[in-house]
């Protein structure tokens, strides 16, 4: 601490400058969406979306579907709450399933890398899946398994209200956007869910077994950082 009281005015003025970055940086650009409070009377509030605490509680040890039975953990997904954007990926391969945590393999390692290349930690992102239990050999998930599976996704997409999402790969992106048409011919164009942005994209997965293919996905990634910064105080 300085003897000089005006040096200690500036020395208090600089710490706080980097607390207030800090916690700007820990909600991500912008301020944190305030909480559902009721304002006025019970019969006038729509319905309360449930947290994703009460979404996690709700799939319990879920055995909607065949999925439950082989799974060593439920992968319910993880990032901030409050998250500008969110990332859907397909389903839990075996580490992802040993771990009970998305995107921890080799493809997690990859979309972890580009995360990081952008400037962003996984933790102000969400990532999450379509089915939440492995299917056995990494198969594609059955309709009636994400059939199961989506509605939960879809209470997670609004319990965190996104400006963005980034459907990695063809599953997710056709699941979540009731489409057929080829991922090849989606990724890089905006589409909506919901009034929700999204940009579907390559899976971390083909992007591992086609190392050229990984400057296409880069360049969605920027289209989504450039709406994002555009749109930091909305
Ligand atoms: N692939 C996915 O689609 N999701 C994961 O969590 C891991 C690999």
């Amino acid at each position: 601490m300085s003897e000089d009281p005006r040096q200690e005015l500036r020395d208090l003025a600089v710490g706080l400058e980097t607390w207030v970055k800090f916690q700007r940086r820990l909600g991500w650009l912008g301020e944190p969406r305030p909480q559902e409070t009721p304002t006025s009377p019970p019969s006038a509030q729509p319905a309360k979306r449930p947290t994703l605490t009460e979404i996690r509680e709700e799939m319990g040890d879920c055995q909607r579907c065949k999925l439950g039975r082989g799974r060593t953990n439920l992968v319910f997904g993880e990032g901030s709450p409050q998250a500008r954007l969110m990332f859907i990926g397909e389903a839990p391969g075996a580490d992802e399933d040993l771990q009970g945590r998305p995107f921890v393999g080799e493809a997690g390692q990859l979309l972890n890398r580009m995360l990081n290349n952008l400037g962003l930690r996984r933790e102000e992102v969400y990532i999450a899946n379509v089915v939440k239990s492995r299917p056995p050999s990494n198969r594609d998930p059955e309709p009636d398994e994400a059939a199961a599976c989506l509605p939960f996704l879809i209470k997670q997409i609004e319990a965190i209200g996104p400006q963005v999402i980034v459907t990695l790969g063809k599953i997710a992106t056709h699941h979540l956007l009731k489409t057929d048409v080829p991922i090849t011919k989606l990724r890089g164009s905006w589409q909506k869910f919901r009034g929700i942005r999204v940009m579907p994209t390559f899976h971390p997965s083909y992007l591992l077994r086609f190392p050229k293919e990984r400057h296409k996905t880069w360049e969605d990634m920027q289209q989504v950082m450039e709406y994002l910064a555009a749109h930091e105080t909305d």
